[in-house]
């Protein structure tokens, strides 16, 4: 996959060296180039924002440097982060990762001047997300978040796809709490059945907890789990 990101501050991608994307990119799985905007400025200061048109606090990313630096790193899906955007979810992660080229464009400021993304998607699909119901200072830490949930979803960047199926949201479900050694911890005891190898009864043990965890913790995405996916022993859950 190529992935281009676009900002004003390239510096915050240096953690995309480490862990498990820092390898998808040595070994090729990931073409990632971070650019900085200011590249593509033309006065002294090397400007990229202005007051906002109709008034109102703050600065707005102008549309000049960033026409030119999408024209620059060619066409493919533009992803721009924004509290306006739709929330970010695993399916979204699981869409982005089937495409072979992204395009980020971090805003800063108050964003980005609308008719760059207008622009935009008049030649390319053009998806605006949102994190959260939050507003951070810049789009820099939303890319690195929605790089991770891609990255590890490309194929050949985990060691053990299967673990993929069972985690959180990949079914539509929390996962269940999970233990390793020791099995005594400051008087906390791993539950017996995870030690007893009955692999059945540990696969209904962590589908019941993954249920209830769900239901507790999150009642819109169990009322949203298709009854279809229930089996008999679920509904007792
Ligand atoms: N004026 C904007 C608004 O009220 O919707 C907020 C701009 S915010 C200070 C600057 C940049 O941070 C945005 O352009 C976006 O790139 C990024 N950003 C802020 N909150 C975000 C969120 N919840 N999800 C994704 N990106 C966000």
């Amino acid at each position: 996959m190529r992935v281009d990101v676009i900002t004003i501050f390239p510096d915050f991608f240096a953690p995309l060296e480490l862990s498990l994307i820092g390898k998808a990119r040595a070994t090729g799985v990931l073409d990632l180039s971070v650019h900085d905007l200011r590249t593509w400025t033309s006065d002294v200061h090397r400007t990229v924002d202005d007051t906002p048109y109709g008034g109102g606090p703050g600065m707005v990313m102008r549309p000049e440097p960033w026409g030119q630096a999408l024209d620059a790193v060619g066409d493919g899906t533009l992803v721009v982060p924004s509290p306006v955007g739709k929330p970010f979810t695993q399916a979204d992660a699981h869409e982005l990762a089937t495409l072979d080229h992204l395009i980020f464009a971090c805003g800063r400021y108050e964003g980005i001047d609308q008719r760059v993304i207008d622009d935009a998607a008049s030649r390319m699909p053009v998806r605006e997300i949102s994190l959260g119901d939050y507003v951070l200072f810049g789009g820099e830490v939303a890319v690195i978040v929605i790089m991770e949930a891609v990255t590890r979803l490309l194929p050949g960047v985990l060691g053990n796809a299967s673990s993929l199926d069972e985690e959180s949201h990949a079914a539509g479900l929390l996962e269940a709490p999970m233990y390793t050694k020791p099995a005594s911890w400051r008087d906390h005891d791993v539950p017996d059945i995870l030690r007893s190898g009955d692999h059945g009864r540990i696969a209904r043990w962590r589908r019941d907890q993954s249920l209830l965890r769900t239901a507790a913790r999150r009642p819109d995405m169990m009322a949203a789990y298709p009854p279809a996916s229930l089996d008999k022993a679920d509904r007792k859950t």
